[in-house]
């Protein structure tokens, strides 16, 4: 068929596939656990429901302008303040249809054919694929060292006269990662001398463990004028547990901000009116809802960690933030694809492959869930995979007999 290029080089999300899978086999009554997720499972705070119902309630829901209502502007930019020491105006914000929208539209209103955009690998399944549908060139960048921490000489030896920006997402998905101080230092004063568009992808920035605190890249920032190529991205889905709410904003300079306006403005117009007035709910009402989330997936993620840890074979490095954890599995298989459908086959467990996050040989396992979802998950895989495990497994009244090792 005669598909475009562009759009025939886009792969499937393939967390998005797995969270179909999931739902089609536990729809039929499998017993799926699911540790796949990129989701928390808490509910929405209670000021977001009510803002947002306010709004259905007077039956009037309107297109809103293209670049969010002054209401969520307002908030953000208070947002700003409070996390980030930094006074933006209405024309330095958008809010967008999730961040996924914000950074997507940012790279649109940037990349040019054959230009270049960096980012740390093991990366978001989307970055590749959204720098693809720029025209632009994804380039991954592994840490030389073998951690999941980047340094600025990873970075810097793949800086080409094509590069246009550089993606930064810390705390990282899939790995937890939160990248030192030091180095958003480093990389934000490199990025300011060479002219290259920075982008904070800081959509897990409250979710941090171990009594880190959000790290604000402006601190480090010479140029705060018009020419700032600084682009801050951030929004409601994790922190607040309002995934399909699908709202999310870009700070940066106003040029920029227009730029991003125009082209939104044609894509999908101002992000859905009943969403916006939930997300001004969430950032200006309680916050005790992201501090008990992040208390929680602080214990998921100790749970999750001793029970790998007790796991021979398995090789993993501490989370110290978000909700996933990026282990080691390739000595049990080389190939993750083969053995995240191995999990899903055998044990119904539902892992998200490494390759897809650029890093064959792990899996993102995810600690959205409950501390019974983890704990019997990975007792499952532990089953599944050593050989030492009993021939027999039960899940519920189900008998399962090992076929295979
Ligand atoms: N950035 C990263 C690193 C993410 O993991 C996600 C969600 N999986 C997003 C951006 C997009 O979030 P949303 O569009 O839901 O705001």
């Amino acid at each position: 068929m005669s598909l475009s290029l562009i759009g025939k080089s886009i792969s499937a999300s393939a967390t998005l596939k797995l969270n179909e899978t999931a739902a089609i086999l536990k729809a039929k009554g499998e017993p799926i656990i699911h540790l796949g997720g990129g989701e928390p499972k808490s509910k929405a705070p209670m000021d977001a429901i009510i803002s947002a119902i306010a709004l259905i309630n007077s039956g009037e829901v309107r297109y809103t302008p293209a670049d969010g209502i002054p209401a969520l502007k307002q908030a953000i930019i208070r947002y700003t303040e409070d996390f980030y020491g930094r006074r933006v105006t209405p024309q330095h914000v958008i809010a967008s249809s999730g961040a996924k929208q914000a950074i997507m539209v940012a790279l649109q209103a940037l990349v040019n054919p054959q230009e270049e955009v960096i980012f740390p690998a093991p990366y978001w399944v989307s970055y590749p694929e959204m720098v693809k549908l720029c025209g632009g060139v994804p380039v991954p960048v592994l840490p030389e060292d073998g951690s999941f921490y980047p340094s600025l000489r990873d970075i810097e030896q793949v800086v080409t006269s094509y590069t246009k920006a550089i993606i930064i997402n810390s705390p990282n998905n899939p790995t937890g990662a939160m990248y030192s101080e030091e180095f958003i230092a480093e990389i934000v004063e490199f990025c300011e001398k060479r002219g290259i568009w920075l982008i904070m992808d800081d959509i897990y920035h409250r979710l941090i463990f171990d009594g880190k605190k959000p790290i604000s890249c402006y601190k480090h920032a010479k140029d705060l004028t018009e020419n700032s190529k600084l682009i801050v991205v951030n929004g409601a889905s994790k922190q607040y547990a309002m995934t399909g709410f699908r709202i999310g904003w870009a700070v940066a300079n106003k040029q920029l901000i227009a730029v991003m306006t125009n082209i939104q403005g044609h894509q999908t117009s101002g992000p859905s009116a009943v969403t916006q007035l939930a997300a001004v709910g969430a950032l200006n009402g309680l916050q005790s809802s992201v501090e008990s989330l992040r208390m929680t997936l602080e214990n998921n993620r100790n749970v999750m960690i001793e029970r790998l840890r007790a796991f021979d074979g398995i090789k993993v490095t501490k989370p110290d933030g978000t909700f996933y954890c990026f282990a080691d599995f390739s000595h049990y298989n080389k190939n993750s694809t083969k053995l995240s459908q191995f999990l899903l086959d055998k044990v119904r467990v539902a892992v998200v492959p490494g390759v897809e996050f650029g890093m064959e040989g792990y899996v993102r396992l995810s600690t959205c869930g409950t501390i019974k979802d983890i704990t019997e998950g990975i007792e499952r895989i532990k089953w599944a995979l050593d050989p030492n495990s009993p021939n027999e497994l039960y899940i519920g009244q189900r008998k399962l007999v090992r076929d295979w090792l």
